[in-house]
């Protein structure tokens, strides 16, 4: 069934969130709508399946999350087509996103015992009768908030790791892709069908921030920065912990001696995949002057062999949300307003629910399309004297999140130097498919990890334990202590420090 004018659009009616395509308007799946009520009838039996998920173990865990990676991967097709029909992502852009998600999940089964399990740090040599012990507590329960864009790697990025550590999960799907996020609890009942330990809450914000009000024991959140300020606002009543995962403005750094068409099919894979609706998405590159005309005439020839529509097989799909195209299109007509170039595509680019690829030169650095998320498929090249003034340039927004630098001598030098949390070398957006790498932004691009040791570690408290050994040799920790055993405490203080050495 077709629902007018949704093409694009979440549509509640009579208490059901309506999902559709944004290429045709077609029904994709409908849920009910919860609200606070819901929300705690939900917490109240993720409480009790908590108990039983984390008394599991880590090697019971890891035997049904990797049923569930092998599920996911027997069913991959099912799984692309469905995430192509609800946002339009072409279906290998669809099948690199599962991929991804099933080393991260297959990952986190893995390795949360190394991470999290029981362990005995070296004590302290003023207090030789002490053993250490520490060890990673699940939260509880975690509610995962997820966006649309990649509506099966986001929220499995959190939920693995928050399941492997031994929490129980609420997931609220993107009111734009609440079928694949069903579609994911439902797998997962099928291989841990016992007690509800992933359960999901569908809706539109509302329903995000009642699970934000519900006590939850952490809010996993993924989205733009401005919800996240709604998030954390709303959490801070609670002191619930948040761990947010917030939007980008990637920059690509091009030296005078990258290798120059590898760069080019880099960027313009980083930049318009998915059609540019992509947090870690390229959406600038500075490129050293010397090398620059055959950087751009070589970005201009592959970007223009894209192919743009609703097909599975198409390069670039309709954009997922119809309130981000006139966004998009703002961003251009204010470039082009401000003596920008467009070498491909531009203002008529955008097609609604399509944009053209569009690449962008001679931009001053505060258009819009420099400063803020654009979210389509657009480039922007500015000439830079050197990889020092790319640096400073790529360094200047308030985000953080990813980025890329090209060069075959100074590579990883660039990259450290680089202010993201993340960045690729010689490549575009790699860092993500790598499990052991942990994922996440610094400044406005939000804070906390998910993927890797710190994802595993997001999800659980430290629970440290000092035990006496023995008798203290000086005891000095009751008020019992004699001045001697005091004194003893200070003489070995300054034997051990008194110098300053190391
Ligand atoms: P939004 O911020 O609009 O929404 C994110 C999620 O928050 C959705 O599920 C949304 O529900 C929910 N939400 C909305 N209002 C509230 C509220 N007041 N309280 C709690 N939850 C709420 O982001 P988008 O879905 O548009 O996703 C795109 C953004 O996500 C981009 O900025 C992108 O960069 C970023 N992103 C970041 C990633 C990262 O890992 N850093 C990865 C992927 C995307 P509903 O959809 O129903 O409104």
């Amino acid at each position: 069934m077709v629902v007018a004018g949704a093409a694009g659009a979440a549509v509640v009616d009579g208490g059901y969130l309506i999902s559709t395509s944004p290429a045709t308007g077609a029904e994709v799946g409908r849920f009910p709508v919860a609200g606070p009520a819901e929300v705690a009838a939900v917490l109240d039996r993720a409480r009790a399946a908590a108990t039983w998920w984390a008394g599991l173990g880590f090697a019971e865990r890891r035997t049904r999350l990797l049923r569930f990676a092998g599920l996911l991967t027997g069913r991959v097709d099912e799984l692309t087509a469905l995430v192509h029909a609800e946002t339009g992502k072409p279906v290998a852009d669809a099948t690199l996103e599962v991929t991804a998600a099933v080393e991260h999940v297959a990952w986190a089964a893995r390795n949360a015992r190394r991470v999290l399990g029981p362990r005995r740090p070296r004590g302290s040599l003023l207090q030789p009768e002490f053993a250490a012990h520490l060890e990673y507590r699940p939260y509880g329960v975690v509610g995962v908030i997820g966006p649309w864009n990649y509506p099966v790697l986001t929220p499995l990025g959190s939920i693995g790791h928050a399941l492997a550590a031994g929490n129980t999960v609420i997931f609220k799907p993107s009111e734009h892709a609440p079928t694949v996020g069903d579609w994911l609890v439902a797998r997962f009942a099928e291989v841990v069908g016992d007690h509800p330990v992933l359960q999901s809450v569908h809706g539109q914000g509302g329903t995000g921030q009642a699970l934000c009000r519900a006590e939850v024991d952490k809010i996993a959140f993924t989205g733009s920065a401005a919800t996240a300020r709604h998030v954390m606002a709303t959490c801070a009543q609670t002191l619930t912990p948040v761990v947010l995962e917030c939007g980008g403005k990637d920059a690509a750094i091009v030296a005078a001696d990258a290798d120059l068409a590898a760069a080019a099919a880099a960027c313009v894979w980083g930049g318009l995949a998915n059609a540019g609706q992509t947090c870690i998405g390229i959406e600038r590159i500075y490129v050293a002057d010397a090398v620059a005309t055959e950087f751009v005439s070589l970005l201009v020839d592959r970007a223009r062999r894209l192919t743009v529509g609703s097909g599975p097989d198409t390069d670039i799909g309709p954009i997922t949300t119809a309130e981000q195209i006139p966004i998009i299109r703002g961003h251009i007509e204010d470039a082009l307003s401000r003596g920008a170039r467009a070498v491909l595509g531009g203002a008529e680019a955008v097609r609604p629910p399509y944009v053209l690829p569009t690449i962008l030169v001679d931009v001053p650095e505060d258009a819009l399309v420099v400063r803020e998320e654009t979210f389509g498929p657009t480039l922007t090249v500015r000439r830079v004297r050197d990889v020092e003034e790319a640096l400073d340039l790529a360094d200047a927004g308030r985000f953080g999140l990813g980025g890329a630098v090209f060069s075959r001598s100074q590579g990883l030098a660039l990259a450290r130097r680089m202010r993201s949390g993340m960045t690729a070398v010689n490549s575009a957006l790699s860092f993500v498919g790598i499990p052991s790498l942990p994922f996440g932004g610094v400044g406005g691009s939000g804070f906390g990890r998910v993927h890797g040791d710190d994802g595993l570690r997001e999800f659980c408290w430290a629970k440290a334990i000092a035990r006496r050994r023995f008798r203290s040799p000086v005891p000095v920790l009751t008020f019992d202590r004699s001045p001697a055993a005091l004194a003893g405490i200070t003489r070995l203080l300054r034997l051990r420090y008194g110098r300053g050495r190391r």
